[in-house]
C-alpha cells in the first residue's frame, strides 16, 4: 500500500506568500559559501543539508490524500483542494479516456475536505466509475448541496461520470478494491468526523483527522488505543501547539505531544503530523516539528516511534 499527500493544510487553503519567497532566497544566499555554488551537484548537496523551509514549503492545499493498493488501484481520502492537482494527473491515464475506476472514501464534510471536488476534472468525463464510501451520513447530499447554484455555476448532475454512493456503518469492515479492507472509527470533532484503518496483507495505514483528543481525555483512550493498535502508519492532526491545544477546547483538533503519546501507547511505528495551521508559515512548522521530536526523545528512548511531517508530494510506502 502507498499514500500520497496533495493536500496537508487544515481549516483553509493557505497558499505561500510572496515575502515568504524572498526570505527563502536571502536566507540561502546568505549561507551559501563559493564552494557550495560550484557545481550542481554541489548545489544540491547544500540545499539537502539545510532545514526543510529553507528550501520547500510544506504546501497550501487541504485534505486530499491518495492511497494505492498493491495492484494500484486507486482510492481517494476526502477533497481539499489539493484534489484538483490529483484530477489533473489523473486525467493523463485512463481516466482521461472513460475508463477509469477508483474508490473515495470521506471523514466528513467540513469546507477544507470537499472545497476541491467540484474542479475535480475525471468527474466530468463519461463512464469514469467512481464509488464513494463514508460512515458519515447523507455523503451524496452533502457534496450536492455544493453544487446548488448559489454557489457554484456547475450543478452536481453536470458530472458524467459513473457515481455510486455506500454509506458503511463505523467499524464495519468493508472492501476497496481487491487487497484493501478498512473499517471506520467516530473521532470528537464539532459536527463529527470519522477516522478510516485500511489494511493489506497485515500493513495497517490509520487516517485520523480532524480529530481532537485533549488531557481530559486522556482517562478514557483506552478506547481508541486498540483502535489504532499497531498501525504501521498513524496520519495524525497536529494542528496545535500544545499550549492553543489547552486554549481551543472544542475546536476539534490535536497538537503533537497528544499525538506521540497516543501513537507509544499503541505501538504505532511511524506518526505523520497533518492538517497543518492555515496561519503557520513553513518556519514556524519546522520549529513545530522540532519541538515534537525533543517531546518524543523525552518518552521514546529507545526510538520505537518515526515521526515526520506531511508535505505535499510525500509519498509513503507502507
Ligand atoms: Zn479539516
Ligand atoms: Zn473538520
Amino acid at each position: 500500500m502507498k499514500i500520497k499527500f496533495w493536500g496537508v493544510r487544515g481549516s483553509i487553503a493557505s497558499p505561500i506568500k510572496p515575502r515568504s519567497i524572498r526570505g527563502k532566497i536571502e536566507t540561502i544566499l546568505s549561507l551559501a559559501t563559493p564552494m557550495d555554488i560550484q557545481s550542481p551537484d554541489s548545489i544540491k548537496k547544500f540545499l539537502g543539508n539545510l532545514s526543510f523551509s529553507h528550501h520547500s514549503t510544506y504546501g497550501g492545499n487541504t485534505t486530499s490524500i491518495e492511497i494505492r493498493d498493491k495492484e494500484d488501484h486507486l482510492i481517494m481520502l476526502d477533497s481539499g483542494t489539493g484534489i484538483r492537482e490529483l484530477g489533473m494527473e489523473m486525467m493523463k491515464s485512463e481516466f482521461g479516456k472513460g475508463q477509469g475506476k477508483a474508490d473515495w472514501v470521506f471523514t466528513h464534510t467540513h469546507w477544507d475536505h470537499i472545497q476541491g471536488f467540484p474542479f475535480f476534472v475525471p468527474l466530468f468525463v463519461p463512464n469514469n466509475e467512481f464509488t464513494f464510501y463514508s460512515s458519515m451520513e447523507g455523503i451524496e447530499e452533502r457534496l450536492k448541496y455544493q453544487h446548488s447554484f448559489s454557489h457554484f455555476p456547475v450543478p452536481f448532475e453536470g458530472y458524467l461520470a459513473q457515481k455510486s454512493f455506500h454509506y458503511v456503518p463505523e467499524g464495519e469492515k468493508f472492501a476497496l478494491g481487491k487487497h484493501i479492507q478498512a473499517h471506520s472509527k467516530s473521532m470528537r470533532h464539532p459536527g463529527g468526523s470519522f477516522s478510516y484503518r485500511f489494511e493489506e496483507d497485515g500493513k495497517s495505514l490509520i487516517f485520523a483527522s480532524d480529530v481532537e483528543f485533549n488531557l481530559d481525555e486522556m482517562d478514557n483512550i483506552e478506547e481508541y488505543i486498540g483502535y489504532f493498535e499497531g498501525a504501521d502508519v498513524l496520519v495524525f492532526d497536529t494542528q496545535y501547539t500544545f499550549e492553543e491545544s489547552l486554549q481551543k477546547i472544542d475546536w476539534g483538533h490535536s497538537s503533537a505531544s497528544i499525538a506521540t503519546d497516543i501513537a507509544l501507547k499503541a505501538g504505532v511505528k511511524k506518526l505523520v503530523m497533518f492538517h497543518h495551521d492555515p496561519s503557520y508559515d513553513d518556519e514556524k512548522l519546522d520549529a513545530v516539528y522540532l519541538r515534537a521530536l525533543k517531546y518524543k526523545e523525552m518518552f521514546d528512548p529507545m526510538g520505537r516511534l518515526d515521526i515526520v511531517m506531511a508535505y505535499e508530494g510525500l509519498e509513503l510506502e507502507i
